[in-house]
């Protein structure tokens, strides 16, 4: 991996980096580009300019590594409040949720965390939309897959997500490819040791394709995330390889990344899924933004300086 990209991941986990980055004036705006307000009703209003423009999206509660019980209840709450206002503002068909079961728990006690996205679920299901549970660093993966294994008993339509990076992940792919599986496959956005992840982004583009193949060939529900434009031109040719009809798949970008692309897609007709999310803690996701691309890093500083 290199080095820069570290530096920022590990950086991602240092309460001092955090601290200064919040009160940095000039930072708020940076924010605004990648993360969709702090409360449940501003996510809800850019959702809907969202929706507006043809595009589907997945909202994320932004909080991850819940240290106590009672940060995970909250974060159910403020999830089924969530649901209740997409469904009042009638936008529950075209949005859905993305959890990260670390925010619901998964590092206390894999049973807590169970529980908890069972009740997002529920409160989905009432509303009429999906949950797609996020993936996050390798040392999660087994339990993420067990407690999405639970959940799609009860609702086959709640999607998992993998991660291409990862050594592992073929396989992975291979048992998720199955009907009715809603599946995401991403780079993978974590600082991950070589002995489970491949560290050359050639290595990682390579296996992002087989697994797009497996996926693509397989009876499930591919999600596509990723902004990469080689990687888009190849997906859109091996979808027509297979056959597949737009709307059997979908794209999904980040909020705030190649917004022009996500409208060129959606205005031939593919599926474009926006994921967008929102809350207070946004600083290790943006962390995550700022490592994956020097521009992002450069745009960052050019509006700290432009103060
Ligand atoms: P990169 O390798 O970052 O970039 C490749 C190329 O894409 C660049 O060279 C450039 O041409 C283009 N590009 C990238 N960013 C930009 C930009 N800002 N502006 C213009 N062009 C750009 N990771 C997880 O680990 N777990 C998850 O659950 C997860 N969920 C995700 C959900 C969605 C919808 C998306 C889009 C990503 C998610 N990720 C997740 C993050 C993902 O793993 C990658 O870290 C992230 O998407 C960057 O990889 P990339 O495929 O976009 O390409």
């Amino acid at each position: 991996m290199n080095p820069l990209r570290s530096l920022i991941l590990a950086a991602a986990g240092s309460e001092v980096v955090r601290h200064l980055v919040a009160t940095t004036p000039g930072t708020s705006g940076v924010v605004e580009r990648f993360v969709a307000g702090n409360t449940v009703a501003e996510a809800v209003t850019r959702v809907g300019r969202l929706v507006d423009d043809r595009l589907w999206v997945t909202l994320d509660y932004l909080g991850e590594d819940v240290t106590e019980p009672a940060q995970a209840e909250q974060t159910v709450q403020t999830y089924l409040a969530l649901l209740d206002r997409l469904y009042a503002e009638g936008l529950a068909a075209r949005v859905e949720v993305s959890v990260k079961l670390s925010a619901l728990g998964l590092r206390l006690d894999e049973r807590l965390a169970l529980d908890n996205a069972y009740r997002v679920c529920a409160g989905a299901e009432q509303c009429g939309t999906t949950v797609t549970l996020d993936m996050e660093d390798h040392t999660t993966t087994d339990a993420t897959l067990r407690v999405l294994g639970e959940l799609r008993r009860t609702w086959p339509w709640v999607g998992g997500v993998l991660q291409a990076y990862l050594r592992r992940t073929e396989d992975d792919v291979r048992a998720l490819a199955v009907p009715d599986s809603r599946v995401r496959l991403c780079k993978g956005a974590y600082a991950e040791p070589d002995e489970v992840a491949f560290s050359r982004a050639h290595e990682v583009d390579l296996s992002y394709v087989r697994c797009a193949n497996l996926l693509l060939s397989g009876d499930g529900y591919p999600m596509f995330a990723t902004h990469d434009p080689r990687l888009i031109a190849i997906l859109a040719e091996r979808a027509r390889w297979y056959g597949r009809k737009q709307g059997s798949y979908e794209y999904q970008m980040l909020y705030g990344v190649r917004p022009d692309e996500q409208r060129r897609l959606a205005g031939e007709g593919e599926t474009v899924r926006v994921y967008v999310p929102f809350g207070e803690h946004w600083y290790p996701y943006l962390m995550r933004r700022l490592a994956e691309r020097p521009a992002n890093l450069l745009f960052f500083l050019r509006a700290l300086v432009s103060r």
